[in-house]
């Protein structure tokens, strides 16, 4: 069995932990680009959103290295996303690769559903084998997220542009390559040392600017053109709360004692939004009117056609808690020129808003 499935970010690193731990074949298809997007593209109705368009890119070439059992998230949810995987397997059985689609029903089972679909990929391995492999692979993935965290702060203040971000690239790798515990917790306290190491350029109050959005397209760079990275280049510090590890964790130990990570994000979202609206949206209308006293804006992700995020779009200008909101909407006719021009000119406006704040301020002191 030689098993393949779509990359989100850097969720490869840790299935591939657990995969090799278990003695399972695991292919990974090459990180997204402009090659995954147009075969994405190409196999897939025009009107669906760019998560199912890049997912379906990388499970082609996952099938074309030969994996021969592919991995799809799935989910009963009020949006398509419950239609991908059958729609996927169906576009790949008509394109003649033979394989066996295995849907994980991510918002059902949420973790339980990953640890059963592993003890089936893996032979029916022992539940104590599982639950060793998967720890490693948690561990992994809670130094990425970690390190993530650090170059958020990291590079609005660094003095050279593009430091943090290179160290950044070099600590995946070594997150990557590390094989044990030991060598797993000496590169991420290394590399967290090196990072609030890096030369500052003197400005301690950045904007802050957070990042909200249906879930892929927050968590996939090449998605919304990483975003987060030309912020940070402008000068921007950027707050995003979501995470997959924290994801994990919620799942993991708190949602099975009835605590709902989302509680409280749907709670602020309830004047203007009274359900769930399926993907994010009732999350992204929550988000705003949470931060609207701690940001100075909001990148609101949205891919095109999706509906929760569109809904969520139209209800947040509405809010009479006032933060600026820019939504970017992802798909593959997204070009960097643009997404940059539209970047400086929110930055710019947030610039002069805290600058007519604190004058007011120090007008009323
Ligand atoms: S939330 Fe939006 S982008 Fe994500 S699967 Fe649903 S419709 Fe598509």
């Amino acid at each position: 069995m030689r098993i393949g499935m779509p990359h989100m970010g850097n969720l490869y690193i840790p299935f591939k932990a657990l995969f090799q731990r278990l003695g399972v074949d695991f292919i990974i298809p090459p990180v997204n680009n402009q090659h995954t997007l147009s075969l994405g593209v190409k196999h897939s109705p025009e009107g669906l959103c760019i998560p199912f368009k890049l997912t379906l890119g990388n499970l082609i070439e996952a099938a074309e290295l030969g994996a021969d059992t592919l991995i799809m998230p799935a989910g009963y949810g009020t949006c398509r996303l419950g239609y991908y995987a059958k729609t996927q397997e169906q576009i790949l059985h008509d394109l003649g690769y033979s394989f066996e689609m295995v849907p994980v029903g991510v918002s059902e089972r949420k973790l339980f559903g990953i640890l059963e679909m592993v003890k089936r990929l893996s032979n029916n391995a022992s539940w104590a084998k599982i639950i060793a492999a998967f720890r490693f692979g948690l561990a992994k993935l809670n130094a990425l997220d970690k390190i993530e965290r650090v170059v958020q702060k990291v590079r609005p203040r660094e003095q050279a542009k593009g430091t943090a971000n290179h160290l950044y690239t070099e600590a995946v790798k070594a997150i990557d390559q590390a094989d044990d515990y030991k060598i797993l917790k000496a590169v991420q306290t290394e590399y967290i040392d090196r990072l609030n190491q890096v030369a500052n350029n003197g400005h301690s109050q950045p904007l802050i600017v957070g990042i909200t959005g249906e879930f892929y397209v927050v968590l996939e760079p090449f998605s919304n053109l990483d975003i987060e990275m030309e912020l940070g280049k402008l000068g921007v510090e950027v707050r995003r709360t979501t995470f997959v590890s924290e994801w994990t964790r919620f799942s993991l130990f708190l949602n099975p004692l009835g605590i709902n990570e989302k509680d409280r994000i749907h709670k602020a979202a309830l004047p203007y939004l009274k359900r769930d609206i399926g993907g994010d949206g009732w999350e992204s209308v929550g988000e705003k009117v949470l931060h609207a006293k701690e940001y100075d804006g909001l990148v609101h992700l949205a891919p095109f056609t999706c509906m929760p995020e569109i809904i969520a779009q139209n209800i947040m200008p509405k809010t009479k808690e006032d933060l600026p909101v820019l939504t970017v909407l992802c798909d593959e006719q997204l070009a960097k020129p643009g997404v940059l021009t539209r970047l400086e000119a929110f930055v710019d406006l947030l610039e002069r808003r805290r600058r007519a704040r604190n004058n007011h301020q120090r007008i009323l002191v």
